[in-house]
């Protein structure tokens, strides 16, 4: 069985798997839903108390939806593809081979994410000062989209003017961008170069270079491409 509550956009649904000990235990249910969906439930209820529970769910969810919604609608967002109605996490193209990746709490969307930079040194390192430096400015108020924006003091690439294709540079090793579901995320240091690389391609190149270093688990060596 399944029960769709739709919307203009989207639909979100309800799904009663089994019903083994029906009616003394409640159905199996399937959601798509960041947070876990618990049924309270009592012998005499019926499938209707479940779907009520389930709007309510919703209703709760909404506010995370639809700052989800916002980044997803207004900005390029790099990871993940096809983001699920249940995915708290979005990596978001702030610029070439820049991204930060922000991770939502769905119970406390209003307030400031878990967001890490992605990128070379010099681009990344002034964000994360600006970021650090502006967390005061954060008004659980107002969007979290906006909230980012203030914090960082930048516009973030719009949807409107620019394609996606100029974020999403292919790695400089096997000149692919998917690879085993990850993207080139890993940026040569060098201003001049700034060559994206999938972290599995730059290692494998790293380890067979005998100028490598290692230490724990990171890898240190020369980039392919400008050799810095
Ligand atoms: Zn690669
Ligand atoms: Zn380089």
């Amino acid at each position: 069985i399944a029960l769709k509550k739709k919307k203009k956009r989207r639909k979100e649904k309800l799904y009663f798997l089994s019903l083994p000990q029906y009616p003394t235990e409640p159905p199996d249910c399937l959601v798509d839903f960041p947070v876990q969906f618990a049924v309270s439930w009592m012998p005499q209820d019926s499938l209707i108390d479940i779907y009520n529970q389930f709007l309510a769910a919703l209703e709760s969810l909404k506010e995370f939806w639809n700052a989800m919604d916002e980044i997803d609608g207004k900005t390029w967002v790099l990871e993940p593809e096809n983001p699920t109605r249940s995915a708290t996490t979005r990596r978001i193209a702030i610029g070439n081979n820049v991204s930060v990746n922000v991770e939502v709490d769905p119970r406390h969307p209003n307030m400031l994410p878990e967001c890490y930079f992605l990128g070379a040194d010099h681009v990344v390192n002034p964000l994360r000062i600006k970021l650090n430096n502006n967390l005061h400015l954060w008004d659980p108020e107002i969007s979290l989209l906006q909230n980012l924006k203030d914090l960082l003091e930048m516009d973030f690439p719009s949807r409107a003017v620019l394609e996606k294709s100029d974020f999403t540079k292919d790695c400089g090793i096997c000149y692919a961008y998917r690879l085993a579901g990850t993207t080139p995320d890993q940026v040569c240091d060098d201003p001049r170069c700034g060559q994206p690389f999938h972290q599995a391609c730059l290692y494998e190149w790293l380890q067979g270079l005998p100028s490598s270093r290692q230490s724990f688990n990171v890898i240190f060596g020369e980039c392919p491409y400008c050799n810095k």
